[in-house]
């Protein structure tokens, strides 16, 4: 097919990986954008050790305007509406059509779902997490509590994470013994994705490291001053820096043009990610896979292999040659146990007979890896 438009929606994980990957196989009378509101997105990943002063905040993003130099358009553009049925797409720059769309806008942040957390901590975003990092280089004591809501949430290790990160910094600081951490999840256990072993071995890594873990207790509201919240079993806790998990939901446009048909994550063919329109896609946070009892986690590292499985497809559409393989469902997260250490934790979710899935051990090596991987991320190889 000569002159195909390919539209890519969300410059993320996923959406800068299907516009590679359709690039790759594509000449150039076909043409590649991806659009997105923000120039230069910022690695949620880098959070965790961001907010302990790990990581400078001027080197967690990446340009999406550098993408021109592989033959990519990019779009700076605020995407107000998709119209599937005129396969268009308006946008604060006007408007955009297609032949062939990825949706790839991940999850958005329902912050009032939680009355309090839009004015608590958090690190989930970029914004607040320096602000969280200006508030813990001030701390010298007290009660840190970490809170997630309701599940799905982006990188169920990262509270997990996150606690255990703070424990080595306050160690390295010198004032662990006068801090207390607390993290809250509304899951029966941490880390259920990956197995009850992997499930129990992350409960005693908490447990030896002097970290209170809550479990079956999703905040449900913290104080208008930031210094109580309480929980989903009727207890509350005060606490010098209550940080949350942000409710996460589809977008309301994503949800407005109707490819989820009504579901709260937009469902796709697990085999090639395609939404129930033909040639519209869905990937990374905004879709739902299922994977055994649990669908898909969403992480960056599925959104990008969805997103390189996605330009395969719409790439041997166009050039009319044989459908890729189907999506495999493999990826693996790392989880920091410290500033120096990394574990990894994932597998293949989509195995035969359920998932199939391993955590690590934490070692340098592994932190190691974790640092390439952001330096992947930035150069736009992940
Ligand atoms: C604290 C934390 C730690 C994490 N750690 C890891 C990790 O170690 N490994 C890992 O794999 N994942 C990790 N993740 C998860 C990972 O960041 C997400 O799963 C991933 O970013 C999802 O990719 P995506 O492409 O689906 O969406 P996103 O990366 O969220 O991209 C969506 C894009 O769409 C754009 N957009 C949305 N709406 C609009 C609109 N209306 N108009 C224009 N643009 C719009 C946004 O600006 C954004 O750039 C972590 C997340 C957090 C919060």
């Amino acid at each position: 097919m000569a002159g195909s438009k390919v539209l890519v929606l969300g410059g993320g994980f996923g959406g800068v990986q299907a516009a590679i990957s359709a690039r790759a196989t594509l000449d150039s009378s076909h043409e590649v954008t991806i659009v997105d509101r923000n120039r230069v997105p910022h690695l949620c990943g880098m959070n965790p050790l961001l907010i302990v002063g790990e990581r400078d905040t001027d080197k967690t993003g990446r340009s999406l305007g550098r993408l021109a130099n592989r033959g990519i358009k990019f779009v700076e553009a605020n995407i107000d509406s998709i119209d599937t049925a005129g396969q268009k797409v308006e946008t604060s720059a006007g408007t955009l059509d297609y032949d062939y769309l990825v949706i790839a806008l991940g999850a958005a942040y329902d912050w009032d779902a939680v009355p309090g957390a839009k004015d608590a901590y958090s690190f989930y975003d970029f914004d607040y997490a320096r602000h969280l990092r200006r508030r813990l280089s001030r701390l010298k004591r007290g009660k840190i509590v970490l809170a997630a809501s309701k599940p799905p949430y982006k990188c169920p290790p990262a509270p997990l994470e996150t606690a255990m990160i703070i424990n080595w910094w306050a160690r390295k600081k010198g004032i662990r013994k006068d801090i207390d951490i607390s993290v809250y999840i509304p899951e029966h256990g941490p880390l259920g994705v990956a197995g009850k072993e992997a499930s129990m071995r992350v409960r005693n890594a908490l447990d030896q490291r002097g970290i209170e873990l809550i479990t079956q207790a999703g905040v449900t509201e913290v104080s208008a001053n930031g210094r109580e919240a309480s929980f989903g079993d009727g207890s509350s806790t005060t606490a010098d820096i209550i940080a949350t998990v942000p409710v996460h939901k589809m977008p309301d446009i994503v949800e407005a043009s109707g490819v989820s048909n009504g579901k709260p994550w937009v469902p796709v063919n697990k085999a090639n990610l395609e939404t129930s329109t033909k040639n519209v896609f869905a990937i990374g946070d905004v879709n739902v896979v299922p994977s055994g009892e649990f669908a898909i986690p969403k992480a960056g590292v599925f959104a990008a292999g969805q997103g390189t499985k996605v330009g395969e497809v719409i790439a041997s559409r166009i050039n009319e040659s044989h459908e890729p393989e189907p999506y495999d469902g493999i990826g693996f997260c790392y989880m920091a146990y410290s500033g120096g250490r990394s574990a990894t934790v994932g597998g293949e979710f989509l195995a035969e007979g359920g998932p199939d899935t391993v955590l690590s051990e934490p070692t340098v090596s592994g932190m190691k890896s974790k640092d390439r991987f952001e330096r992947d991320w930035r150069s736009f190889k992940i």
